[in-house]
């Protein structure tokens, strides 16, 4: 195991300041056993064994790490796309749910939840599920069931059951009360989190799962002839893609981390997702971290045009390591993520998700040094976003 500041959380669950898990007394045990198992099972032979293959022969691992070279002419660096669009399902996603599902097996458990908001996160757990013949229920929010219909299609299609949580603002925060309302009503039933965000040890098992995305870029960078990434950039929700594309390279000082939240309609305007900027410490989901609220403490409603990014908190550790200034932030509105997901269509033939689409926008925004190795981590493929960019672009 690595156990690097930036990803190992201390005995309670901190990273730095942030962290820790803030739940209600009756999850104790059900959090005990996760965190017993993770530890004891997750880093064995056995578990890597039957992990890589479902990686490699499932999933379609490892991703190739394209020279971009449409962009590097514009912008002067040798930039490279880490192509996790290309995994089954679409997106990054399912390294995570595989990882958790042969852990839930493990622990003997039968009954997987979930909650999902933009339904990526849902899907991706409905796969595993019928993979491994488990029973699946996913919360969603009954409007993000409405403005996410294909993807709740997906799901049943797969096998799952979809609940619509129907309180609130029928997002997926209120699917996440849902979830966790049945995990202490049934605590034998696994919960299965999407992001590095949740009570440890979710942040750090998350993590652990999507580390594969760094390490395949290291290997992939030596068989190259080169060493070291001068800049690895991701796009930040929760922040799963971004921890697992950065995981290798945070105690190495050369290379600058670079995370993009999504600004929505502008930091200033009220309707954004921007939450290392706006957001300030408190408990969200589980976890002490930033996120936005307002001065009574209620959750600010995110936005974003990318419904992966519109999420109002950011994991516990890169609150923490933006916070010690090892990751910089950037953030970049919808129009300009709009704009780079059509360069990026037109330029190499590649038609982005609208999160990744996010970390592309960063490249217009940065100074580069001539050959300097530059990694994005296209975190998922455009076609789920294709009603939104063919509004964007129907004057075209
Ligand atoms: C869900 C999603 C994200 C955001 O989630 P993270 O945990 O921040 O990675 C980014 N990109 C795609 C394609 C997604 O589906």
């Amino acid at each position: 195991m690595k156990t690097s500041k930036h990803i190992t959380p201390d005995e309670l669950g901190f990273y730095g300041e942030f962290g820790g898990a803030y739940i209600p007394e009756l999850l104790r045990p059900a959090i005990d056993e996760l965190l017993t198992s993770f530890r004891s099972f997750c880093f064995t032979d056995a578990f890597r064994a039957e992990y890589l293959d479902l990686l490699k022969n499932y999933v379609g691992r490892p991703t190739p790490l394209y020279f971009a070279k449409n962009y590097a002419q514009k912008y002067g660096a040798k930039i490279y796309f880490k192509r996790e669009d290309l995994c089954h399902t679409g997106a990054h996603k399912i390294n995570n749910t595989i990882g958790q599902i042969l852990l839930a097996k493990h622990m003997g458990k039968t009954e997987i939840i979930a909650e999902t908001g933009a339904g990526q996160h849902g899907v991706a757990t409905a796969t595993v599920c019928a993979l491994m013949g488990l029973k699946c229920i996913v919360y969603m929010g009954e409007k993000d069931m409405e403005r996410q219909a294909p993807n709740v299609q997906r799901m049943q299609m797969l096998g799952a059951e979809v609940r619509p949580a129907t309180c609130g603002s029928k997002t997926l925060k209120d699917a996440t009360n849902e979830a966790i309302r049945h995990w202490i009503n049934f605590p034998d039933s696994y919960y299965l989190i999407g992001s590095v965000v949740g009570p440890h040890p979710y942040p750090q098992m998350v993590a652990y799962f999507q580390s594969v995305i760094s390490e395949e870029i290291q290997n992939q960078l030596h068989e190259n002839g080169l060493k070291i990434p001068h800049k690895v950039i991701a796009c930040v929700g929760g922040g799963s893609n971004a921890a697992g594309a950065f995981y290798h390279f945070y105690d190495l000082e050369e290379t600058a981390l670079i995370a993009v939240e999504a600004a929505g309609e502008g930091l200033k305007s009220g309707k954004s997702a921007a939450t290392s900027i706006l957001g300030s410490p408190g408990v969200l989901h589980g976890s002490l971290t930033l996120l936005m609220q307002d001065s009574n403490g209620q959750v600010a409603e995110p936005h974003s045009i990318s419904a992966g990014l519109d999420y109002p908190g950011i994991g516990p550790m890169h609150a923490n390591s933006i916070s010690t200034g090892r990751t910089t932030s950037l953030s970049v509105t919808d129009q300009e993520a709009l704009h780079a997901a059509l360069e990026c269509s037109r330029l190499e033939g590649i038609i982005p998700a609208l999160e990744s689409a996010h970390a592309l926008a960063a490249l217009p925004k940065l100074p580069f040094l001539k050959d300097e190795i530059v990694i994005v981590n296209l975190s998922g493929r455009g076609d789920k976003d294709m009603n939104t960019y063919q509004e964007a672009f129907k004057n075209l």
